[in-house]
């Protein structure tokens, strides 16, 4: 089967979801394919306390439910399929499904969004919610007070490590190498932080506890002869060890960074192809927030439809 769209929206998190709210309200009928996590990595999470507009705090998947109705409502599409082949080399573009269908799409916008990296150990699916987070601006606020770790030596460590340090009593940072990777600044910030320990040269390899974390298995030295292993009690366990963005369909298409992030003109959200938009974490390797994603799915329909406008003879 062969579909036409004006506007082909890929991915289905706070940034899809807005760009189907704007395109559908400027009567350009999208279309939207929800992929294989309907609702993005929002819908992994409990409570979202820090998207504008809930005093009491909002479930991510209630949250996901409210913005895909809010997109059926103004007319948009949503089709419960991943796509999984794109040819951006003339327009229309052409684009495929999981079912083999075809849409032809005068513009898209990506919005694959990014996934976590995890260490991969399987205690860190047994805790998720329960002490697990791969988000300190999200999370931090349960542990006031609480003793957390934060995994990863890079800005990201940094920054949530430093930002914890304000909420926690105490933050380790567990660095498998014998130095930070942040950047200079960062790093004096966080020396000078009293409540921040670095525990360098360390690996986790397991987390304890009843009913949440009640702490971690170290490794420091692994594999060398001087190698020790201990127990370390803390209650929030928090992943910074990086994101991956899912961007593998478009290798070869579109301008990515060196970690596969889609390169856009900012302020604008083009990407290297005309007619092609990016929003949301899959080209955001920095702020990687609800609020922000919404924020550039917005600018992602406006642009598209700016750009099918300027190109009205298509
Ligand atoms: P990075 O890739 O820069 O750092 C990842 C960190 O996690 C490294 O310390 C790495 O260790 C460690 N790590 C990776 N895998 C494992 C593992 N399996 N076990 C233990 N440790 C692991 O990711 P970031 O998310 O920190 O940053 C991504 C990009 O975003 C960077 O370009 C960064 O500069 C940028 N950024 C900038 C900010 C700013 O300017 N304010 C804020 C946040 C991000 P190792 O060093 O040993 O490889």
């Amino acid at each position: 089967m062969e579909k036409h769209t004006k506007v082909l929206i890929i991915g289905s998190g706070p940034a899809g979801y807005t760009a189907g709210i704007y395109a559908s309200r400027a009567n350009l009928s999208p279309m939207l394919y929800e992929g294989d996590q309907p609702g993005g990595q929002l819908t992994q999470t409990t409570e979202i306390e820090n998207f504008p507009g809930y005093p009491e705090g909002i479930l991510g998947q209630e949250m996901m439910d409210d913005l895909r109705k809010q997109c059926e409502r103004y007319g948009t599409e949503i089709v419960s399929r991943t796509i999984d082949k794109v040819d951006f080399s003339k327009r229309p573009f052409v684009c495929q499904d999981d079912r083999g269908d075809v849409i032809v799409a005068e513009t898209v916008i990506i919005c694959t969004g990014a996934k976590a990296r995890y260490l991969g150990l399987s205690d860190e699916e047994k805790y998720r919610g329960l002490g697990v987070s791969a988000c300190a601006t999200c999370d931090g606020f349960f542990y006031r007070k609480r003793t957390v770790a934060v995994v990863g030596g890079g800005d990201t460590a940094c920054e949530e490590a430093l930002y914890l340090s304000t909420l926690a009593s105490k933050v380790y940072m567990i660095v498998r190498k014998d130095h930070l990777r942040a950047s200079h600044t960062l790093q004096q910030r966080v020396f000078n932080k009293e409540n921040i320990e670095i525990l360098f040269k360390c690996n986790a390899t397991g987390l304890y506890g009843e009913d949440g974390v009640e702490g971690a298995h170290i490794v420091r030295h692994l594999g060398e002869e001087k190698e020790e292993r201990f127990d370390l009690p803390l209650e929030g366990f928090f992943l910074a060890i990086g994101h991956i963005p899912a961007t593998h369909i478009f290798r070869g298409q579109l301008d990515l960074d060196g970690e596969g992030y889609i390169r856009v003109q900012s302020p604008t959200t083009r990407t290297s192809v005309e007619g092609v938009f990016a929003a949301g974490d899959c080209a955001d390797p920095i702020y990687r927030q609800a609020v922000s994603a919404a924020g550039t799915g917005c600018r992602a329909a406006m642009d598209a439809e700016r750009f099918l406008v300027d190109h009205s003879d298509l």
